[in-house]
């Protein structure tokens, strides 16, 4: 299947053939954040967050430019510790643990930026990513797997990470991220500074992994277009709080979704959000 990045395309979700809604609805919920505050130092960045993410499931987060998207995933993968609230992952509370412990219980983390290892070779990076693990041979499949996923890799082993383009370094931390056979990949912004069709070569190849390997997926990313017609189900924060939540299906059809992250002009020209009109938005 396809998708449009035309902002202006109706686009009606699953586009890119994840796993099937009916697959991750009844599925057990695998990261639940709950009332999530995050600061840096005086800067309160995420304000009573909450949010699910199924097994099975890719789930989105949107939101503008410092809404606090990022703040979230480093949260979950131990970055950043919160005063207050909890994460809850697979049975046991993860908040304020060290990353290399919640690395180690399933969690993997693809930065926004990317950050390779500029000096180490493609191939060198991808055997940071299983600094984890112990068995050899898994490795060493594990190593065959991604080549399989990112043809281009295997091309570039050899090459030094800092002297691939800006879409293959996006494959490289990808698959890095994978190395380490995370259960919740969360991925933060993967389209940033990418063309349409990188971004989109790069969604097909996430879907695939989703489908294939039943990798669950946290996705932030400002590409609402993209990311709505990649995930299950969508949060949308502003200023540090979710205003809304809904399957991407639904989101999709909200207008104030269309008129603010899609770029799909209203008829009524008003120019307002309407959840900041009414007091239930959902
Ligand atoms: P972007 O898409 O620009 O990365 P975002 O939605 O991911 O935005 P965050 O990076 O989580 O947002 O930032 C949330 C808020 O926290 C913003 O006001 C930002 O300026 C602030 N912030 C983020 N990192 C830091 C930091 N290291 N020190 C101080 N303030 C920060």
């Amino acid at each position: 299947m396809t998708v449009s990045l035309d902002a202006k395309a109706p686009l009606t979700g699953g586009e890119l053939d994840a796993v099937p809604e009916a697959r991750v609805e009844g599925a057990p919920v695998m990261l639940r954040l709950s009332n999530i505050e995050s600061s840096y130092g005086p800067v309160q960045a995420i304000r009573g967050v909450s949010l699910e993410v199924r097994k099975g499931s890719i789930v989105t987060v949107l939101g503008a430019n410092g809404a606090g998207k990022t703040t979230i995933l480093k949260t979950i993968s131990g970055i950043v510790d919160p005063q207050k609230g909890s994460v809850w992952f697979e049975g046991e509370e993860i908040a304020c643990r060290d990353p290399d412990w919640i690395v180690r219980r399933g969690i993997s983390h693809v930065p926004e930026g990317r950050e390779v290892f500029p000096l180490l070779t493609v191939q060198e990076n991808l055997m940071m990513g299983a600094y984890t693990r112990r068995d050899g041979a898994g490795v060493e499949a594990d190593l065959e797997r991604m080549y399989g996923y990112f043809p281009i890799l295997r091309e570039r082993a050899s090459q030094e990470a800092g002297q691939l383009s800006g879409g293959q370094q996006q494959m490289l931390a990808i698959a890095r991220a994978l190395m380490s056979r995370p259960r919740l990949l969360l991925l933060d912004e993967p389209s940033l500074g990418l063309s349409p069709k990188l971004t989109r070569e790069i969604f097909e190849i996430v879907t695939r992994i989703n489908r294939e390997e039943g990798v669950t997926m946290l996705v932030v990313e400002q590409n609402a277009s993209i990311a709505l017609a990649t995930a299950h189900f969508g949060y949308v924060i502003e200023v540090g709080r979710v205003v809304m939540e809904d399957t991407c299906e639904r989101l999709l059809q909200k207008e104030d979704i269309r008129e603010f992250y899609l770029g799909v002009k209203s008829d009524t020209g008003r120019g307002q959000r309407r959840w900041k009109r009414k007091k239930q938005w959902r």
